[in-house]
This record gives structure tokens, sequence and C-alpha cells, in this order.
């Protein structure tokens, strides 16, 4: 093997942008991808045995004040049937979670000005008062150091905030002016600072991407040395200006999760939801990749289909929490197994 891969490999870092771009261009090379799978397998299974840690997803709002030009519900999008959750509805989605054993609530939605402080900290003090051995994770965009604050006093526990590219150009080419990378930056190094497990990451394959601006990515992630990571394919929505963008592949999906194992060797890495929709079997690759949590979705049936990022997002079977043994029964053959624990990162060795 190549002495830069090997070096990665025993350093979990590179030295610079050029040198993480030659490590992408390396996975082309036939055995590259499989000994970096082979490598990230030993990483997860050091760290979390053969464990597969379960969130359930709570799309809680679709309703979003940003314009981001690859996302199905931007609001620029007059096509999709808005809703918001009312706090009665996300506590009956917790409720159903808990008792399908999940230990781990994610809410996630679009920036919807009307989860003002108040109403966000007092529905995160409502969730852990009535589920107090449960995580909370939240995904709801930029927010102030103040609002951070707050929503962690509260006590949420984890953050999820993709940076979606840390390359300047590209995410000016991907957002509105309105937005900044510099600002998606600083909120990420605010969420560490105040405590949160915080977790970024980026699509693979979104529009304009090439390996240099992964390699920014990657150089971008081990410097924040994030506690999860959300990684997968950019799917193109009819309803965007990037309609006839072609998706990302879920080949270079699964080795760039075997990169960031590599990178975090005790990252909290999920086989996405994107990663399953292209391809029947990308939530197992994505496993066997090294990838260590699956968030199936919690969400209202009523509201599945309009919480759609991009086309043919799943909502059904596995991807469901109702699908749970199903799933169980997937993750089973793949020799690891569900495991219904809070799933807290693990001390890095
Ligand atoms: N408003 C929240 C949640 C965004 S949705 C936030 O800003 O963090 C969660 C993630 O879905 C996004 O971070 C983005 O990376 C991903 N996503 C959005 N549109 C997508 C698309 N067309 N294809 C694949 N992933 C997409």
């Amino acid at each position: 093997m190549a002495d830069l891969v090997e070096r990665f490999v025993r350093d979990h870092r590179l030295a610079n942008q050029e040198e993480y771009g030659e490590l992408l261009e390396s996975l082309e090379k036939p055995g590259t991808g499989e000994y970096l799978q082979a490598e990230a397998v030993k990483l997860r299974k050091k760290y979390y045995g053969d464990k597969v840690y379960v969130r359930g997803l709570i799309e809680f709002t679709n309703i979003c004040k940003n314009g981001c030009y690859y996302c199905g519900i931007n609001r620029e999008n007059h096509q999709v049937e808005r809703y918001r959750l009312t706090a009665e509805e996300i506590l009956e989605c917790c409720k159903n979670g808990w008792r399908l054993g999940f230990r781990t609530f994610v809410l996630q939605g679009g920036e919807d000005p009307w989860f003002t402080d108040e109403r966000l900290t007092k529905l995160v003090r409502l969730i852990k008062k009535a589920y107090p051995d449960c995580a909370l994770t939240l995904s709801v965009g930029e927010r102030s150091l103040d609002s951070y604050r707050r929503l962690r006093r509260a006590g949420a526990d984890r953050y999820l905030l993709r940076h979606e590219t840390a390359e300047e150009a590209h995410y000016r080419y991907l957002h509105p002016a309105s937005m900044s990378l510099g600002k998606r930056k600083q909120c990420l190094f605010t969420l560490k600072a105040l405590g949160f497990q915080t977790g970024a990451g980026f699509m693979v394959g979104s529009p304009g991407q090439t390996y240099e601006q992964l390699a920014q990515d990657l150089l971008f992630l081990k410097e924040l040395s994030p506690e999860m990571v959300g990684l997968g394919p950019f799917i193109p929505h009819q309803a965007t200006r990037f309609a006839h963008e072609p998706a990302g592949s879920v080949e270079l999906t699964v080795k760039l999760l075997s990169v960031v194992r590599v990178l975090l060797p005790n990252v909290l890495l999920p086989a996405t939801t994107a990663l399953g929709t292209l391809a029947l079997d990308g939530r197992e690759r994505g496993l066997a990749a090294g990838a260590n949590v699956v968030m199936p979705n919690l969400s209202p049936r009523r509201n599945r289909k309009q919480y759609t990022l991009y086309d043919n997002k799943l909502y059904e079977g596995e991807e469901a929490a109702e699908g749970l043994e199903a799933l169980s029964r997937r993750v089973e053959a793949l020799g690891y197994h569900l495991s219904m624990e809070r799933g807290d990162i693990t001390e890095l060795e």
C-alpha cells in the first residue's frame, strides 16, 4: 500500500490539503478502498464492538427561512405543503419511540422562526423531564451563541449541523448570499465549546464538488474533531435549481465513510437515509464500511412525505421506526447488533 495511505492509517491524519487530495485520488486505485475499509472496521470494533446505535429522528417542522439551493424544503419551494408539529405531537413521537426502545431522540427541522429560544428551550425541558434517561439531539440550523447556550442549559445533549462544504467558493455555489461558511464554522466551534456532542458533515457529490473541496472537508473535520459526522450522497430534488444534477456516488460515499472512521476513530457515524435511498443495500454497505449509527424515522406517518429534502426519500420499511425488527435482522446479518443504549461517544485511546 502507498506510503501516504499507510501513514494516514497510522497517524489518523495527513499533513495538509494536498495530502488529503492525494488520498482521495488513491481511492480510485484497486485495493485502497478495501484496505481502508478493513482498517475502519477494526477501529469501529475497537471503540464500539459490534454495536449499532439507533436514533429516533423526529422531523418536527419543514418550515424554513433559508434558501439552500440543494434542499427540497428551502423557502423558495412553494410546492411543499408546510407543517409544524405541536409540542404535544412531538412528545407523542417520543412516547412511541420510548416504547419501541429508543433512548436518543433527534429533533430535526428547517430554520423555523416560530421556534424562538423561549419555545424551543421549553420543548427541550419538557422532553428531558419526561425522558431523563434519553439523549436529546437538536438539528435546527444556525442560531446565536446565546441561543445555543440556553438550549444546552435546558438539557439538550447533542447538536447536528453539517458544514455542507468547507470551501468558500463551493459554499457560495450551494447557498444564497445571506448565508456564509464563516458563520457556519463559527456555530460549530461554539456548539463544541458549549459542551454539545457536535456533528458536522457534508453531502458527497453535491453540485460542483471536486476532490480539492473534499480534501478541505477532511481537513476541517480533523480540525473541528466533531463527535458525530453526517455524510450522505447528494440527491437532486425536482423543485430546486439542482433538479437535473446527477446524484452523488454510493461507492464514493462508502469509501469516505471508511476514511472518516480512520480520521476520527471514535466518531459516531450514521449510515444515512440518503445512502439507503440511492441503493437498496446502501445502509448496509455504510455499516460495513465503518458507520455505527442508524436513524429510523419517528415522525408522524402523515408528515413523513412532507419532509422531502430530496426526491424519493425513504420513509417506510426499515427506514421507519416501526420497521425496527426488520432493521435489526439486517444488522445481525452483517455481524453487528442494534443497541438501544443512549450511545454516547466513547473515550479516544
Ligand atoms: N436545517 C437543519 C437541518 C437540515 S436537513 C440544518 O441546517 O442543519 C439535514 C441535512 O440534509 C442537511 O444538512 C443536508 O446536508 C442534507 N440535505 C439537504 N438537501 C439534500 C439533498 N438534496 N440531498 C442529500 N442531502 C440533502
